[in-house]
């Protein structure tokens, strides 16, 4: 693990911002231009497996294909709006570790020609992505510890969604790319692009004149006058169309592409870039389609990238009426993406184009514009794009807007107010049990023996911060260490986040060397003290006459104890557990008047669980829970009981934390582990 470094200085900070963005954007389009195409992309990886040898793994290209794009896309624009800000750099590192020697052996060996990093939008050389790699992992490896220190966009609440939304997005951007065409088109034969012109290669000439020791050329139709004198002539290739790329088609050994007049009027091209992967189920589609065309009078030339025999073989075992012609193999991968595919071109410009599955041919032969279709993928991009912004837009409004977090809360006290009670989903009975209880609901961290004062500081601020954008449905308490206690109680706003103790003396004062008084812990603006935890139990043989003492002392300080029990693992398996844990309460609290018991909060902390990862289900905690309080009842009365807060600790995590503080009788939880770090004490804030 990184030790974090805190980002001291504004410069630090804005690196990490700008890295943020270099790096993600870099991801982002890697992986946007790579899902645009789809077909591009395996056809790279198709090139990457030959050039290894590495045919055994061709089957699982279709799957890389897709995983590859969407793990870029999402990394980048978690890196870029600072979600999952740790998992991500360790994401793109792992990736890196992967990209990086990969590009290393590309750029001296040069196995393929170019990298695919940016499909085929941007061509970058070998050596240059070799470059490309080194200056991002330096990147992540400065972002590691760094990241971690500048705030999300999104809160944790809402940023699952950052992944549902985006991931949607882009498998949408690829279902387009895939089964129409790229919704941008980076290849050389866009639509609109002629690849046969009859009037392209008309030649001119050119006459070289002197004058003075001057010479010019001229055209046929501005020849000089006669001061001039004629030197020579010389003959020229006109273009007269700039989006001229021609294609060579043959037969066999020989070029025919002027003999299959491609420029003349409308031309269907059948693209079957591999006829070993075609599936066989296209052979009567192909068949159909030939008659359909050919009988609008429209000329269908099939073109393909295999060799004699595999079209002899094709024709024999499909049936095939329609000339097949071949012509270069990558060639016809850039003419358009599909195995098969058509296009439709008019007096040799491409009017038309899109996979065999989706063509629109009928539509077309039967009179409907095949312009129409154009710019259709382009269409659904915008729209989803729009989408997509307006999605996250609202997400992060919603996320950020104290008036919105207020207004839903009340709309869901309204709705709870009008549901019947015995509904017993577990959101439900949550809501209910926070809109009918009068105890509070609490999550508080247990620092323990942890973190340097500076460290501490640090912890206690980033908590503090974190709380300023967020109404928690419970109070929140951090337990520091009493050297951290008055530099923590400066630092923090102690009417929003509570401050505790871990511990106090059994004495008013004295000469006890190396106590702290419950008075001392409350002059320095502490409000809680934790007493009875099982560390100090275990370690220190505090018993409970010990504890019962600690208790007076700080309830007459006005410190609110945070009062741990809880049995050990031999206790729960042999089902004593519940005398241990009554023994606890009664020993310590119940000499108490029902007015000071009532100032107490609980903490049941099964020892098994605590710090072992090990955690208590959520019936086991309801079911103790439930006990404690028909015991605090039994001693007190129901209303003593019912206002008890009775936290759970042990492994408490911002995973399970829902589940546990969903049962009716868990008010919050006490955590240790898990309290170190702001992020993961805020998921179980959250889960409030
Ligand atoms: C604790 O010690 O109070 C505790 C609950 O620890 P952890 O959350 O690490 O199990």
């Amino acid at each position: 693990m990184a030790t974090d470094f805190k980002l001291k200085t504004k410069w630090e900070k804005y690196t990490v911002l700008a890295l943020r963005f270099v790096v993600g954007a870099t991801f982002v389009v890697s992986g946007f231009v790579k899902a645009v195409d789809l077909w591009g992309v395996e056809y790279k990886i198709a090139d990457y497996l030959t050039a290894f040898g590495w045919d055994w793994a061709k089957p699982y290209i279709g799957i890389v294909a897709v995983m590859l794009p969407l793990v870029e896309f999402l990394a980048g624009l978690w890196l870029f709006i600072g979600s999952f800000r740790r998992f991500t750099v360790w994401l793109m590192l792992a990736m890196m570790a992967f990209l990086l020697p990969l590009s290393a052996y590309i750029a001296f060996a040069n196995p393929v020609a170019d990298c695919g990093c940016f499909g085929e939008a941007f061509v970058v050389s070998n050596g240059w992505t070799l470059v490309k790699n080194i200056l991002i992992t330096a990147a992540l490896v400065f972002l590691l510890p760094r990241n971690h220190g500048l705030r999300s966009i999104y809160g944790p609440a809402v940023q699952w969604i950052t992944v549902l939304l985006p991931a949607v997005y882009l498998l949408l951007i690829m279902i387009v790319g895939y089964n129409w065409q790229p919704i941008f088109d980076f290849r050389p034969y866009k639509i609109g692009t002629t690849i046969a012109d009859d009037s392209a290669d008309r030649s001119d000439f050119l006459f070289t004149y002197e004058k003075d020791g001057e010479r010019r050329d001229f055209d046929v139709d501005n020849l000089p006058d006669s001061t001039w004198t004629f030197v020579d002539r010389k003959q020229v290739e006109v273009a007269d169309n700039d989006n001229l790329r021609r294609i060579a088609i043959y037969d066999g050994e020989e070029e025919v592409t002027d003999d299959v007049r491609l420029a003349d009027g409308d031309v269907l091209l059948l693209l079957i870039s591999d006829i070993s992967q075609i599936n066989v189920a296209y052979t009567f589609k192909l068949n159909e389609l030939y008659n359909n065309v050919s009988e609008s009078g429209v000329n269908l030339i099939c073109l393909t990238g295999n060799s004699e025999s595999e079209i002899v073989q094709w024709r024999e075992m499909s049936m095939a009426d329609y000339p097949i012609y071949t012509m270069d193999s990558s060639e016809l991968k850039s003419l358009a993406r599909g195995n098969p595919a058509v296009v439709w071109l008019r007096d040799g410009t491409v009017l038309y184009k899109s996979t065999m599955d989706s063509a629109d041919i009928d539509d077309i032969l039967s009179g409907k514009p095949a312009d129409e279709f154009v710019g259709r993928e382009l269409h659904v991009f915008i729209w989803l794009t729009t989408l997509l912004f307006a999605a996250m837009a609202l997400l992060l409004f919603i996320n950020r807007s104290p008036l919105l977090i207020k207004l839903t809360k009340r709309l869901r006290k309204n709705q709870n107010k009008e549901l019947p009670l015995h509904q017993n989903s577990q959101n439900q009975l949550n809501n209910h049990k926070q809109q009918t209880k009068m105890r509070k609901n609490i999550v508080a961290g247990n620092w323990k023996m942890n973190t340097t004062l500076q460290e501490g500081v640090a912890l206690a601020k980033e908590v503090n911060e974190a709380l300023k954008t967020r109404t928690p449905n419970c109070d929140v308490i951090i337990g520091v260490p009493f050297t951290h206690l008055a530099s923590v109680a400066a630092a923090i706003d102690t009417d929003k986040l509570g401050l505790s103790a871990e511990n106090c003396a059994d004495k008013v004062s004295g000469a006890y060397t190396g106590e702290v008084s419950a008075a001392m812990v409350a002059s320095t603006g502490a409000k809680y003290v934790i007493l009875g935890h099982s560390e100090r139990r275990q370690y220190y043989h505090e018993t409970a006459e010990i504890l019962k003492e600690k208790v007076v002392l700080a309830l007459a300080n006005g410190l609110t104890p945070i009062f741990c029990i809880g049995e050990v693992l031999e206790e729960r398996e042999n089902g004593t557990y519940f005398d241990v844990v009554k023994a606890q309460v009664e020993g310590s609290l119940f000499d108490l008047s029902a007015e000071d018991f009532g100032k107490i909060v609980l903490a049941y902390e099964p020892v098994w669980a605590i710090g072992t990862g090990k955690t208590a289900t959520a019936d086991q905690a309801q079911e103790i829970h439930a006990f404690i309080r028909k015991t605090i009842a039994d001693k007190y009365g129901a209303e003593v009981a019912e206002n008890t807060s009775i936290l759970y600790g042990g492994s408490c995590k911002p995973t399970n934390a829902k589940e546990l503080f969903a049962k009716p009788d868990v008010d919050g939880g006490l955590i240790g582990g898990a309290a170190l770090k702001a992020d993961s004490f805020m998921g179980i804030v959250d889960a409030f």
